[in-house]
């Protein structure tokens, strides 16, 4: 059970999801809608598109300091 850095709790294991069909992303900035998504500062896919289902992302969350904790 992973701890979470900031208040010590005990970190709680669940997904983040979408609501839809989109892909998980990160990156520096938001990339505007017109741009490749991929070409943005930092950028680091976190799932793949994924049709007609919902997109998830093993992660924790401490709820404490409304924090969710992801590894990819
Ligand atoms: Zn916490």
């Amino acid at each position: 059970m992973q701890t979470c850095y900031q208040c010590g709790n005990e970190l709680e294991p669940g997904y983040l999801f979408s609501t839809k069909d989109g892909a998980l992303s990160f990156a520096d900035e938001v990339p505007s809608s017109f741009e490749n998504a991929r070409h943005a500062p930092g950028f680091v896919e976190l799932t793949a598109p994924k049709i007609g289902g919902r997109t998830t992302l093993a992660a924790d969350i401490c709820r404490k300091c409304r924090r969710i904790v992801i590894d990819y």
